[in-house]
Formats: structure tokens, C-alpha cells, sequence
């Protein structure tokens, strides 16, 4: 069964709000575009672990597409988690193109595409960090502790992987993303005695879920470009020449109409400046003049609403963007 379900990370919603309301020739767009593809590749990656998991599906394990769970003072996050009556395995996704080689000795993944040869941490290494974290985080709760196993999954199958010197451990724990479900049924013919009941697996999924912590980005952290374009846009065209004429929105570029064009522009705006809107802050984003308007359009919304008439905010409300 699955516990959590996997959402499209902020962050990808985030660059994709930046890099459409960054004009084309902006300096910056190439850099925000290649930010925007590489969340894109990764979140790929992780989807396409949920998907050949699906193709096998099983009672007997708890999935958890995606956790970010509190460590000391900062978080760490788990791609894929699976939990049964004998084992947890982690699984860390990676989409990663051309040709890698991992080598555990020096820990580190080399990837060479197109000629140009890059270094990355060693997932393998990265995933049992992740998996020691989570075993104390359980004993923590005073949670029976069966063995974890780790994987690290590449989802790309055009990239060629390397393990020249046939290191057991590459071969074991890395793999493309369609085996994963052959390596956990395989898992679980070898074990025979339960470490966890049906109820333990109750209560680390209950313990699991209410501390997962969805990550926010604070939008001044991420080094917005300042010379967004503001207003709404098209839905039709893409220009951001939208007027507000009887109720309606009139493209000043190619004419047609859209009724709830500005639901965009405040999910926009939400994302590129953070999740608190006042009604001139939102006048100014959609080039509207009337304070009445602007409020219409917030309440017919169903955004969170705090203060009162003179310094009323409005907020997304929980899964807004999903
Ligand atoms: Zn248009």
C-alpha cells in the first residue's frame, strides 16, 4: 500500500514561474531554465520508481513516495521508503545521462556526458546517511528496528553504468529503476522472521507521516531575479497582455477571453514572492486598479485570510499547489 504519494516538488514550480515571467533574452534565463531541467530530471527519476513498484503491487509493504523528516536541527529526505514486517529498504533516485561509473572506495559517481566528465557525492553513501538517520529517529520513538537496505536506482536506460572492477557492492545496491522490484522480492524470500507487526508497521507509519515536513522554499533564499514580468497571461497566446473588462479577461494580443486567467498569476505570485498577499500587492501584480475587483477575485479563491478589512492578508491554504 502506499502511505504518501508523491507531489511535484515546490521547487520546480517555483523555476517554472520564474523562468516564464523572465523575458527571453534576460541574462539569467538559461540559468534558471537549467535549474528548472535538472528538478525536472530528478523528480523523473524518483516517478519512475513509484511506477515499476506499481506494477508489482503488495500488501505487505508500506511505501512512502517521498519523506522529509527532522535531524538535529535541519531535515533529511528519502526519495523512496519501504517498509515491511522484515526489512526497510531507502531508495535514492538518480537521472543522470551519458555514461557513470561509481566508485565506493573514494566515494564518488562519476557521470561523463557529451565529453564533459563531473563529479557527484557517492548516492550509495548518500542513502546509508539517510538510512542511519531514520534507525535512530525509530529508536528515538522506541520503534523495533529491522535491518534497512539501501538502493540507489538510475532511471535513465540510455545511460550506460560502469563497474569495471566489479565491486560487489555497486552491483548489489545499484541498479536501474525497473529491477528495484525484483531486488526487494528478493529481499523479502530471504527473511523469514517478522521484526515488525502489522501493528509496529501502524505506528511507524502514523510516526512517519506526522513528521514529514513538505520543504517550503523561502523565496529570498532562492535568488530571484528582480525584472520579473508582472500582469496576467494569456492562456491561449502566452503574453502577458491580459485586461480585466467586465469580469472577463481580454488578450490585448491575440483577443480571446478567459474567465479565471489571474488563478495563474496568484499561484505565481505566491511562488516567486512568498506566501503572503495583501490586495495592493495583487493590484499591482495584475495591473488592476480597482480594490474591489482584487478582493473579489482573493475570495473567490479560498485563500487563508488573516487581519482584519485595513490589513488583511491572504495565504495559500495546505495543498494549494498540488
Ligand atoms: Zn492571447
Amino acid at each position: 500500500m502506499i502511505a504518501k504519494y508523491r507531489t511535484i516538488p515546490m521547487e520546480i514550480l517555483i523555476y517554472e514561474a520564474i523562468t516564464r515571467r523572465l523575458p527571453d533574452h534576460h541574462p539569467r534565463k538559461p540559468e534558471f531554465l537549467s535549474k528548472l531541467n535538472r528538478w525536472k530530471a530528478g523528480y523523473k527519476g524518483e516517478k519512475e520508481v513509484d511506477y515499476y513498484l506499481s506494477l508489482f503491487p503488495d500488501d505487505d509493504l508500506t511505501i512512502f513516495q517521498y519523506l522529509r523528516l527532522p535531524h538535529h536541527n535541519g531535515h533529511f529526505q528519502i526519495d523512496t521508503l519501504i517498509v515491511s514486517a522484515w526489512f526497510i529498504a531507502v531508495i535514492e533516485s538518480k537521472n543522470l545521462a551519458g555514461t557513470i561509473e561509481l566508485d565506493p572506495e573514494l566515494d564518488q559517481l562519476l557521470q561523463n556526458s557529451e565529453g564533459v566528465e563531473k563529479a557527484y557525492s557517492n548516492p550509495i553513501l548518500q542513502a546509508e546517511i539517510q538510512s542511519s538517520h531514520l534507525a535512530k529517529l525509530l529508536l528515538k520513538h522506541q520503534l523495533p528496528l529491522p535491518p534497512i537496505e539501501v538502493f540507489v536506482t538510475i532511471s535513465n536506460p540510455q545511460t550506460i553504468i560502469k563497474n569495471p572492477a566489479h565491486n560487489k557492492e555497486v552491483t548489489h545496491r545499484l541498479c536501474r529503476a525497473a529491477r528495484i522490484p525484483f531486488k526487494i522480492s528478493t529481499l523479502k524470500a530471504k527473511q523469514n522472521k517478522e521484526k515488525l507487526t502489522k501493528k509496529d508497521i501502524k505506528k511507524v507509519t502514523r510516526l512517519l507521516l506526522k513528521l514529514h515536513e513538505p520543504f517550503i522554499p523561502d523565496p529570498k533564499s532562492l535568488d530571484n531575479p528582480q525584472d520579473l514580468i508582472t500582469g496576467v497571461q494569456c492562456p491561449h497566446c502566452s503574453v502577458f497582455r491580459m485586461e480585466r473588462i467586465h469580469g472577463t479577461w481580454l488578450c490585448k494580443n491575440c483577443g480571446k477571453t478567459s474567465r479565471d486567467a489571474h488563478k495563474a498569476a496568484v499561484k505565481d505570485y505566491f511562488l516567486l514572492y512568498g506566501p503572503v498577499l495583501t490586495n495592493i500587492q495583487l493590484r499591482k501584480f495584475l495591473h488592476i486598479n480597482s480594490e474591489d475587483t482584487v478582493t473579489r477575485i482573493l475570495h473567490s479563491m479560498d485563500l487563508l485570510i488573516t487581519g482584519t478589512t485595513k490589513n488583511r492578508t491572504y495565504s495559500p491554504p495546505k495543498d494549494f499547489f498540488s
